[in-house]
């Protein structure tokens, strides 16, 4: 096969995210008027947002909230602190956010919002202070019934707790349900830190059951030791599998005859890094990725399978705990070399579920026991999982493009129904 150099692919997340919605529009037959309703944002709205700093200097930062569609319910979606964040990166995070939630059928669009920043060089005062003055940014255009926003990379618990506060204190109330991803001592729900990696661990037993591969001493890799890939990391262990390689921005572990992911864990919270873990071998990012596994799930950023490393992968299940991690000509790529692909959209569902859970759960004031979430949560990827494989093997396609023929269709019919106003 030949491998084409990586510089011949656009590598705009939001040009990528319009190329697989086209795809599966086309399969489809997606008429042009939907088409140009669908593909674009409905908003998108640049903040600036100056901190004052320890020093007493002040910084300004620039941050984005996109909201992509609310056809079928309040826009919903991360937050992200990176010092890379552009806006048609939180344009195209906030788009697979519309096709995310209906291709697990919870009722909500997508949105997305993010701050140009790397937060690991700010104390966490000047975060708190950064996250309010957002917050107060953004306010005019979120809400319980508006725009919910919720954890993503480098922004957690603490962060969503500082939101809620600051849209509490500007209005006057208490308000639980602006923002998901809390701590449970506020009105976060049970099952919500694991649920991003639960739902993945879900996908990959439904995967793995049509593979004939038995998830007890499979290989897996994972890139990525955040709150999606450590805590699948973990999960995956508890189900007999072997972690045999992890990575973090500063590089990776392995060890071929498998590693304790909850010593990673420890080993990363002593060091800042995973990197160094005893009993393991240094390997890089990009090794992680073609290291001869079973199961690899990449769980940090995008673009990290591309034309030039796809045909190089040697698992047999890439499930996309990350957003946007395999290109679309990495995914033909893959597809072509029998490799079963799990999209995002419908791989990292979890977390959005249980963040649909927990609204649900702050709206009702009534909250649910781990087992009720957890249960809940697998009856939906589950049927998810199903469907979109349904839907790739009518269409003889992959995954993604099969994931996307059901959220575009469920998105257009809410569209048709609801018209357009005026
Ligand atoms: P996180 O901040 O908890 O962890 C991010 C991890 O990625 C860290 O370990 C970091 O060191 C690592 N990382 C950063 N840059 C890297 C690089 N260049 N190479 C390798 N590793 C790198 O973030 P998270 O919430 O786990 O998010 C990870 C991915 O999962 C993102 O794509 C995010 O959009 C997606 N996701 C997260 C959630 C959620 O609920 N948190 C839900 C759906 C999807």
């Amino acid at each position: 096969m030949t491998i084409t150099a990586r510089t011949t692919e656009n590598l705009n997340p939001f040009d990528i995210a319009k190329e697989q919605f086209n795809l599966a529009a086309d399969l489809i037959d997606l008429d042009r008027s939907m088409r140009a309703v669908l593909v674009n944002p409905k908003r998108r709205l640049i903040v600036s947002i100056p901190v004052k700093m320890d020093d007493g200097s002040i910084q300004v930062f620039e941050g984005y909230r996109v909201q992509h569609n609310v056809a079928r319910g309040p826009a919903k979606g991360g937050i992200r602190y990176h010092p890379q964040v552009t806006l048609d990166e939180v344009s195209a995070l906030a788009s697979w956010m519309t096709w995310k939630c209906a291709t697990v059928g919870i009722p909500y669009g997508g949105g997305k919002g993010g701050i140009r920043v790397d937060p690991r060089t700010l104390s966490p005062s000047e975060v708190e202070r950064l996250t309010r003055r957002y917050t107060v940014e953004i306010a005019p255009i979120i809400g319980p019934q508006i725009d919910i926003p919720a954890p993503d990379v480098y922004t957690d618990e603490q962060t969503m707790a500082w939101i809620m506060d600051t849209i509490s204190m500007v209005t006057g109330g208490s308000q639980l349900s602006v923002v998901t991803g809390k701590p449970v001592a506020l009105g976060g729900s049970r099952g919500r830190a694991e649920a991003t990696a639960r739902g993945c661990q879900f996908v990959i037993r439904e995967a793995a059951k049509l593979l004939g591969l038995k998830l007890a001493g499979a290989r897996v890799a994972v890139q990525g030791y955040g709150n999606a890939g450590c805590i699948a990391a973990r999960l995956l262990h508890e189900d007999g599998a072997r972690i045999i390689a992890i990575s973090d921005s500063r590089g990776g572990a392995f060890n071929p005859n498998g590693l304790d992911p909850v010593a990673a864990l420890r080993h990363k919270a002593e060091t800042g890094s995973v990197t160094g873990l005893a009993g393991c071998d240094a390997l890089t990012n990009e090794e992680l990725l073609t290291v001869d596994c079973d199961i690899l799930v990449p769980a940090a950023l995008e673009n990290q399978i591309t034309a030039e490393n796809a045909p190089l992968v040697k698992a047999r299940i890439v499930a996309e705990a990350a957003n946007g991690p395999v290109t679309p000509v990495a995914d033909r790529i893959l597809h072509e070399n029998g490799v079963f692909g799990i999209p995002d959209i419908l791989a990292n569902a979890g977390g959005v579920t249980v963040s649909y859970f927990e609204w649900v759960q702050d709206l009702y004031g009534f909250f649910w026991a781990d087992q009720e979430v957890n249960q809940s949560l697998e009856r939906v990827m589950v049927k998810a999982f199903h469907e979109v494989y349904e839907k790739a093997q009518r269409h003889n396609v992959h995954m993604r493009t099969g994931a996307y023929c059901l959220a575009i269709s469920r998105v257009a019919e809410a569209t048709r129904v609801r018209g357009i106003f005026p």
